[in-house]
C-alpha cells in the first residue's frame, strides 16, 4: 500500500506544482501590476428611465497586464481577496474614481454620481468611513457626489457591524447601493435595518424579462417593495430596447446596460458626455 501511495504522490505532484506554480505567478504578477500601475478603471453610465439622462457612473476595475492583455476583474479579483492586495487595490481604485470625478467636474462637465464597488474584505476594516472620508477630503470631491455600491452578502455577513458602518458612511451624505439585489440571502429584514439608497436588480431578472413571467413578477415585486421603502430602483444588464420598455412599464428608476453604454475607458467615456450621447 506504501508502495502505491508513493507512486500516486509521484504521479500527481507535477500537475499541482504545476497549478501551484500559475497560482504563485498570478499573485506574484498582482502584486507587481499595482506597483506599475497596471490597474485602470473603465466608467459604464447610469440612466434616467423616463429622461434618457445619463445621471451617474460606475467604475469598474480592469488589470492590463502586459502579459495576459487586459484581463476582466472576475479573473482576478478573488485572488487579490485571498492574499490581503484588495485593501491597497480598493483603496487605489476609491481614490482613482473620486480623482477622475472631481476632475470632470472641474473641467466643466456636469456633477454626476461617482459609483465604486466595495469588497467584503473592504467592508470588514473597521476604519472604512473614515478611510473613505479622508480620499474625499484628499480629492475635494462631495460626498453627495459617492455612491458605494455593496452586496447582500457583503452587509449580512455581520448585520449588526454592518448597520453601524453604513449609518457612518450615510452621515457623510454617500449614497449606499445594495448591488445584485435578490441573488444573495433571502432575509428582507436586512431593509429596514439598514440605511440604504439604491436596491440595484440583478441581470439575471432583467435578461428574459420580456418573456418570462417569473421574472417580469420578481422585478415587478422589487420595485414596488423598494418604492414602498422609498428606495431607488436601477436595472443593471438591459441588453434591448424591449428590456428597457418593460423596465419602464414597470416604474424601475434607472437603468445600466450595453444598450447604451458598454464600461468604457475614460478618455472614451468623456468623449461620449460631450457629445451629449
Ligand atoms: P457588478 O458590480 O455586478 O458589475 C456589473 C458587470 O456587468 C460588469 O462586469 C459590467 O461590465 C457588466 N455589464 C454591464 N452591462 C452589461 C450588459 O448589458 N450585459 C452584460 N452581459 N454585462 C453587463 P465587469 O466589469 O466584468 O465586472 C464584474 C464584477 O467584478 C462586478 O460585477 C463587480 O462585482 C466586480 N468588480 C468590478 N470592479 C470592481 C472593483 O473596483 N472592486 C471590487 N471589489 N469589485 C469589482
Ligand atoms: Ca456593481
Ligand atoms: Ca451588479
Ligand atoms: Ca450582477
Amino acid at each position: 500500500a506504501k508502495k502505491v501511495g508513493r507512486a500516486n504522490h509521484q504521479f500527481f505532484a507535477p500537475e499541482m506544482n504545476a497549478a501551484a506554480g500559475a497560482r504563485l505567478a498570478l499573485e506574484h504578477a498582482l502584486r507587481q501590476a499595482l506597483e506599475n500601475q497596471e490597474f485602470e478603471l473603465h466608467y459604464q453610465p447610469k440612466v434616467d428611465v423616463a429622461s434618457g439622462d445619463v445621471v451617474a457612473m460606475e467604475a469598474l476595475l480592469r488589470w492590463r497586464c502586459p502579459q495576459r492583455g487586459l484581463v476582466p476583474p472576475n479573473d482576478f479579483i478573488g485572488v487579490t481577496e485571498e492574499i490581503g492586495l484588495i485593501i491597497p487595490l480598493g483603496a487605489w481604485v476609491l481614490r482613482e474614481a473620486c480623482r477622475q470625478n472631481r476632475a470632470w467636474q472641474l473641467a466643466g462637465m456636469a456633477h454626476l454620481r461617482m459609483a465604486v464597488n466595495l469588497s467584503a474584505c473592504q467592508f470588514r476594516q473597521k476604519d472604512l468611513p473614515e478611510f473613505v472620508a479622508g480620499v474625499l477630503a484628499e480629492t475635494g470631491m462631495e460626498a453627495s457626489c459617492l455612491e458605494l455600491e455593496v452586496t447582500e452578502s457583503v452587509v449580512m455577513h455581520n448585520p449588526a457591524e454592518a448597520a453601524q458602518i453604513l449609518d457612518r458612511l450615510h452621515a457623510q451624505g454617500i449614497h449606499i447601493s445594495v448591488d445584485d439585489f435578490g441573488t444573495g440571502y433571502s432575509s428582507l429584514s436586512y431593509l429596514k435595518q439598514f440605511r440604504l439608497d439604491t436596491l440595484k436588480i440583478d441581470r439575471s431578472f432583467v435578461r428574459d424579462i420580456s418573456s418570462d413571467a417569473d421574472d417580469a413578477a420578481i422585478v415587478r415585486s422589487v420595485i414596488a417593495l423598494a418604492h414602498s421603502l422609498r428606495l431607488q430602483v436601477i436595472a443593471e444588464g438591459v441588453e434591448t430596447d424591449e428590456q428597457l420598455d418593460y423596465l419602464r412599464e414597470l416604474g424601475c428608476d434607472q437603468y445600466q446596460g450595453y444598450l447604451r453604454s458598454k464600461p468604457l475607458p475614460a478618455a472614451q467615456f468623456e468623449a461620449m458626455l460631450r457629445a451629449g450621447a
